[in-house]
């Protein structure tokens, strides 16, 4: 953060001053957790369920911070009195990132991609220009706020990822950060919930497009209909990417590698440039071709994007995360999350592996490997968020585990019977759906079964944990 005095910040707040030289600079970093308070720094009193932040402010006061952020004064503490922690850091974001005018924000939202999508975007801009971008996926009303602030003088460009649960939740995220480039991935089913309907989604994400500061860049995703329909929320510049003919930033001649790493000739700028992406599965050419047109909006040549995009890796864990075990079996670790377009991708992304393995080991053709390894195993448990939906589209992914020849599902958990239910009724299909109740029912079949040259994909939504699953399935060889 940039370094303040006591006073501005109680004024960009508006709280009032207790026990505080108002004179007292905060030059450290702003922080919630009291374990990672430092010497000047500032401390965020949030009461939580269990734990009430201001409980901690005089050990942090002893640790040196400057000041803490409270909602009542703590005895012998310096601290700035709020009526909510939570407005307070966003005012605070929003003044900090105020009295930065050379500072580029890009701001990215959409259903599925947003972590990979940043990801991608902070390593292509990261060599022109101090970049900041969130820590995983800090994309809501306290961890936006908290990322904006790590920005200061020197840093150039703020890469923003902007969760939505509620409509004006990314015109709030926006008022802190408002953006010259604004990038809406794609309108999906996640927090379909609390939303009622993908145009509501559409609606609540579209706010990303309204706030495109004057001059600046809105890229949207031209094979989603709700989300090129969004260019008419804006009269700035629009930059559509994908593969409906409107689109400028393109993809030609897809191939997935060995390892399912896609490769491609990237068309943009009237420019054609190879491609070969380090991060793994299909849907990473979606979100390599927003962040193409997201920083050629903001100066990137096409050759300096194609060279980028080459060499940038997967910063964010448990995202298609591929290792291969001392014995030969490969475990495909995608546990961070699962709504049914990236229950998709990755499965594709699983046969393609499967089927190089196979290859590898000499099986011949796909599917040749069923009798001695080199099998795709898809371990999924349940998708989140679906409501009415939910059957229909577990039901959905069963069906497709059939139509790509997966050669064993193990679908874990009450949630996701549906899938097994799905492929077992899908037919045709020479193969294996076993539907187990648990985590560790699911580990014993698949340390008896697992075999050299195997490909195991692990995934379900976040709530369900199978990371643990993954862990363990790579703790075993
Ligand atoms: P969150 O809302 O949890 O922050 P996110 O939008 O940041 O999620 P990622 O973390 O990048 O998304 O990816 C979440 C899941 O979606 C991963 O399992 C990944 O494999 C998949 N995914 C990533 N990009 C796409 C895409 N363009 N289309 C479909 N699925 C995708
Ligand atoms: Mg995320």
């Amino acid at each position: 953060m940039i370094p303040l005095s006591c006073a501005q910040i109680a004024e960009a707040v508006g709280g009032e001053l207790a026990g505080v030289d108002p004179a007292a600079i905060v030059d450290g970093s702003v922080e919630r957790d009291s374990r990672a308070i430092t010497a000047g720094g500032l401390f965020l009193a949030f009461a939580g369920a269990n734990v009430d932040g201001h409980d901690y402010v005089p050990a942090v006061t002893a640790a040196g911070a400057t000041v803490s952020i409270t909602t009542r004064p703590v005895d012998g503490s310096p601290c700035i009195v709020v009526a909510d922690v939570q407005t307070a850091v966003g005012e605070l974001a929003r003044y900090v990132i105020s009295q930065l005018p050379d500072l580029t924000v890009i701001g990215l939202t959409g259903s599925q991609g947003k972590t990979s999508t940043k990801d991608l975007i902070a390593q292509l801009l990261a060599p022109y220009g101090s970049t900041v971008a969130a820590a995983g996926s800090m994309n809501n009303e306290i961890g936006h706020p908290l990322t904006s602030l790590k920005a200061d003088l020197t840093t150039r460009f703020l890469v923003a990822e902007m969760g939505a649960r509620h409509v004006g939740d990314i015109t709030y995220l926006c008022r802190i950060t408002p953006p010259k480039v604004g990038l809406v991935l794609n309108v999906g089913h996640s927090h379909i919930g609390e939303f009622g309907s993908q145009d509501a989604i559409a609606a609540a994400k579209g706010e990303m497009i309204e706030a495109v500061l004057a001059g600046g860049t809105a890229v949207l995703n031209a094979d989603d209909p709700r989300v090129a329909a969004m260019a008419a929320r804006t009269s700035e510049n629009v930059v559509f990417w994908g593969e409906a003919p409107e689109a400028t930033v393109r993809a030609n001649g897809v191939e997935l590698d060995a390892l399912g790493r896609a490769g491609f000739t990237l068309e943009l700028g009237g420019e054609q440039h190879a491609v070969q992406l380090q991060v793994v599965g299909e849907h990473q050419v979606a979100n390599a071709l927003a962040a193409a047109a997201a920083v050629q909006a903001v100066g990137l040549t096409p050759a300096q994007i194609a060279e980028g995009l080459s060499t940038a890796t997967a910063a964010s864990k448990w995202r298609m995360e591929v290792t291969e075990r001392a014995d030969g079996v490969t475990i495909i670790n995608d546990a961070y999350n699962a709504n049914p377009e990236s229950m998709r991708a990755a499965l594709k992304a699983l046969v393609a592996i499967g089927r190089s393995r196979a290859g590898q080991a000499g099986a011949g053709q796909a599917g040749a490997g069923q009798a001695g390894g080199g099998r795709t195993w898809a371990v999924l448990g349940p998708m989140g968020e679906l409501g009415d939906s939910h059957t229909e589209e577990h039901d959905a992914i069963g069906r497709l585990a059939v139509r790509l020849d997966v050669q064993r599902l193990v679908v874990v958990g009450e949630g996701a019977r549906p899938i097994h239910l799905g492929a077992s009724l899908e037919g045709s299909w020479g193969n294996e759906s076993a539907y187990v109740d648990s985590f560790d029912e699911a580990l014993e079949l698949l340390r008896k079964e697992l075999q050299q040259g195997d490909v195991v994909l692990v995934k379900a939504s976040r709530f369900v944990g199978l990371d643990r699953l993954a862990t363990a399935l790579l703790e075993e060889a």
